[in-house]
């Protein structure tokens, strides 16, 4: 596909759809995962309440640099690395945020936090934008801005090689584990199916590797990673019941002059090829070993 045709094909995917799975969204907002969270303590207390007001003056929390949250569990989007892109944190996702910043004149800042928190924390000015591998759905938009969307994906299920399961109907009667807040959850919540939430996506997989259960659904390119990562195990797609979904950076609602920021540097590393340039290198580079 052309760049340009690409890009426009990814706008329009996104204004199309803001669910995770199946056209879903009310069910989805019902359920209420990641952004209904009150556990206000999961994300760091240094910079609370009243920061929203004295944030409106300035584009970001420490002048010249915008602080990304992001959860580094999530390859080849985020991990931790012995020499990673910004401080040990590595991944298309960190490489974005360095490159973001730079194309402002600025440096790019890292908080590592649990998934379910990084919206929370944008709220909280804690971090200035969260950058994570993070679907755009109706529920989010309702607290917090999303930038041009920059990678387009779909929730997969992994399983043992010698799965009988073929579709996610298959699930039905199968022993099922997500990673919790990720949309996965909300596909499966949304599919009625008791599953078991895991905090990462490593432990999860962990129990499929030890036969404690069938099924993983999860992001495509990460399922990707782990099934190389791991003997025996295999994806199967149902691209009839998880729709495709896009990635896009969050800001906190009205931070309209950081997310224009934000939208011209995606959008130009869009338009040259640079994203998907690093959705190649660090696919390679991840499943490798
Ligand atoms: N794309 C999924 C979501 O937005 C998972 C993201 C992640 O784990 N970093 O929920």
């Amino acid at each position: 596909m052309k760049k340009t045709t690409k890009v426009a094909a990814l706008v329009l995917a996104a204004a199309m759809m803001m669910t995770a799975c199946g056209g879903n969204a009310d069910q989805a907002a019902d359920t209420g995962a990641a952004a209904d969270a009150t556990n206000a303590d999961a994300a760091n207390t240094d910079n609370e309440a009243g920061a929203d007001a004295e944030q409106s003056a300035s584009v970001t929390k420490t002048e010249g640099v915008i602080t990304f949250g992001t959860n580094a569990e999530f390859p080849p989007f985020e991990f931790v690395a012995s020499n990673g892109v910004i401080d040990q944190y590595d991944g298309i996702d960190m490489a974005i945020a360095k490159q973001i910043a730079e194309d402002n004149g600025m440096t790019a800042a890292v908080e590592n936090m649990e998934f379910d928190s990084l919206l929370i924390a944008l709220q909280n000015g804690q971090i200035d934008a969260a950058i994570a591998g993070m679907t755009v759905t109706e529920e989010r938009l309702e607290s917090v801005d999303f930038s041009t969307p920059y990678y387009t994906a779909t929730q997969v299920m992994i399983v043992k090689e010698d799965s009988d399961i073929a579709t996610a109907a298959d699930m039905a009667d199968k022993k099922i584990c997500v990673v919790q807040g990720y949309t996965g959850e909300i596909c499966v919540q949304d599919l009625g199916y008791p599953y078991e939430a895991f905090k990462k996506g490593t432990e999860a997989v962990m129990e499929l590797v030890n036969g404690k259960c069938d099924v993983v659904v999860i992001d495509s390119a990460t399922a990707q990673k782990y099934v190389s990562d791991n003997e025996g195990l295999k994806i199967v797609e149902d691209s009839e019941t998880f729709e495709s979904e896009e990635y896009a950076i969050a800001v906190r609602k009205g931070n309209t002059e950081l997310l224009d920021m934000i939208n011209k540097a995606v959008e130009a590393k869009l338009a040259d090829g640079t994203i998907s340039d690093l959705g190649v290198k660090y696919t390679e580079e991840t499943t490798e070993e």
